[in-house]
């Protein structure tokens, strides 16, 4: 018999997903590829975004060669019916990783939906985990250490490698001070090819077409687009940038954005290298010595816990997860932010981050949450506008994961279903653990004032904003005693007021 022919969609490039193992498409099915370019119109990608993801399925057919139709459309139902066979033949795909598409597969007849690949847990497996909670409130804590037993992940014995398991502690020192840069080898580039000039020729055209827009600005392709290019980027982190991982994860220098961190997330969210292989090619530099365990557990933490969880959540809150606002914030995403003007904010942090996103499209977790994400949360700005923020700027932003790192870890938009507090901080946090604050024209130690810094005001202003809330909860109760102790407390309201949408 004939096998069916596999459709891949996008983020499911590399070699797993056409592996007929472990519930995969059948061997040598012909592979259809669909370019929609209905996707890059309903939303302003980040330029650099569009680049990476059409540059990377373009390279993944180019690859496959003859066992691929590339059909390029205006939308799937249009390429759908452009397939060999006349659009009769039965089709297979793997679990894709949004609500609408796979919304689109299952209502299609002649589809049958394959297991998800390109994370550790099956979904079957994390819903039996959470229906073992008996109604406790998940953590990822509890799910991390079940995974890692379960993958046999980190462990000597039954328990975990080192007898602890979460080195956090460790993991959340300052940058080192006097230092421009960390003193570690850069992460590997790729070089553009032929493939990307096409692409770039293509976007520069529908732009000038008016058939879409974007924002950000093009710059070399910076993230890797083939599995070659992905197995380079993993093995070179591992040589000379794992060793510094976990000490300097949550610092900020502003030359160094990229610092000890991976630059892993694009080519994991593109299917291009499986979780699996990162997080036991870094045990086994662990095993090997060459990779202290503090560094080696914070990243395996990032992969086999994080960025699961976040997976396995996406599933498990359903729908309308999407539409939480528990907060009740209403205020509109400012032009400034929309349009990544670094150039209209004085605030040396917020600008320098939203310089990183306009011209890379990336910038790591702490300048993600504790400067873009803790200025909207701190200027109440609709969780659902800054989600969709979030999903088009970043290189590495999906359905998926935007939605738990966003409406739940960054905006505390569920009211606490994901992390047990909201994450934001005045100026004090980001001066401990950046070199940002000392050339800023407002000082992180002042709440009103010409030099007011504006996250020690948007703090206290938040704290005030939400006091019954965050008073009843445990881990917030303290700070919001902090309230009372402030004799500037009506000033540094009027002043937050007075700022409104204003870059700050
Ligand atoms: P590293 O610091 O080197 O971490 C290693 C890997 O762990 C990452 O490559 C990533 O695959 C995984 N990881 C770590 N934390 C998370 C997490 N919270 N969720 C999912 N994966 C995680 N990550 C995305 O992949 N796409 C996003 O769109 C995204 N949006 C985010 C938005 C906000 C507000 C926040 C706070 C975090 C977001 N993250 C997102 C998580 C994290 O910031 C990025 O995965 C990370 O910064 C990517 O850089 P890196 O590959 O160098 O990561």
């Amino acid at each position: 018999m004939e096998p069916r022919p596999h459709w891949l969609f996008g983020d499911q490039l590399g070699p797993h997903f056409l592996d007929p193992r472990h519930g995969g498409p059948d061997a040598q099915a012909p592979v259809i590829m669909i370019e929609a370019r209905s996707v890059l119109r309903r939303r302003r990608f980040h330029r650099a975004k569009a680049h990476l993801v059409l540059s990377a399925m373009r390279h993944r057919a180019a690859e496959l060669g003859d066992r691929v139709t590339y059909v390029r459309a205006a939308t799937y139902t249009e390429a759908l019916a452009q397939v060999p066979g006349g659009g009769r033949n039965r089709l297979t795909v793997c679990h894709p990783t949004s609500r609408a598409a796979l919304a689109l597969v299952t209502s299609l007849e002649r589809v049958d939906v394959l297991p998800a690949k390109g994370f550790l847990v099956p979904r079957a497996e994390f819903a039996e985990w959470a229906g073992r909670r008996d109604g406790r409130s998940l953590r990822m804590e509890g799910f991390y250490r079940w995974v890692r037993e379960r993958h046999d992940l980190l462990m000597d014995g039954d328990g975990p490698a080192g007898g602890r398991w979460n080195l956090d502690h460790d993991n959340r020192e300052p940058p080192p001070r006097g230092q421009d840069t960390l003193t570690v080898a850069g992460p590997s580039r790729p070089e553009e090819d032929e493939i990307d000039d096409e692409v770039r020729h293509d976007l520069d055209r529908w732009e000038r077409d008016g058939q879409v827009s974007f924002v950000g600005r093009d710059s070399p392709r910076l993230f890797p687009a083939t599995r070659r290019e992905a197995l380079s980027a993993l093995r070179r982190f591992l040589t000379h940038r794992l060793p510094d991982f976990g000490r300097y994860e949550d610092a900020m220098l502003a030359a160094d954005p990229v610092m000890s961190h991976s630059l892993l997330s694009a080519p994991l969210n593109l299917g291009l290298l499986d979780p699996a292989e990162c997080v036991e090619r870094a045990e086994a530099a662990y095993r090997a010595g060459d990779a202290p365990l503090n560094s080696v557990e914070g990243f395996v933490r990032q992969i086999a816990g994080w960025r699961e969880y976040v997976w396995q959540l996406y599933w498990h809150f359903g729908e309308d997860y999407r539409h939480r606002n528990a907060l009740r914030h209403h205020a509109p995403l400012p032009d400034w932010f929309l349009e990544l003007d670094a150039d209209a904010v004085t605030a040396n942090c917020l600008s320098t981050v939203l310089a990183q996103v306009r011209d890379t499209g990336w910038t790591h977790h702490i300048p993600r949450l504790m400067v873009l994400g803790s200025r909207a949360l701190q200027d109440g700005w609709v969780p659902a506008a800054v989600t969709d923020w979030f999903h088009r700027c970043f290189v590495d932003g999906y359905d998926w994961v935007m939605l738990p790192n966003v409406v739940g870890m960054s905006q505390y938009a569920d009211g606490g279903l994901m992390t047990t507090k909201p994450y934001t901080s005045g100026g004090a946090y980001l001066h401990k653990m950046s070199d940002l604050c000392g050339p800023c024209a407002y000082r992180p130690t002042d709440r009103v004032g010409d030099h007011a810094c504006p996250y020690s005001t948007g703090y206290w202003a938040f704290l005030h904003r939400h006091r019954a809330r965050l008073s009843a909860n445990h881990r917030t109760a303290r700070a919001v005693q902090g309230l009372d102790r402030l004799k500037d407390l009506p000033e540094l309201l009027d002043q937050a007021a007075a700022r409104g949408a204003q870059a700050p």
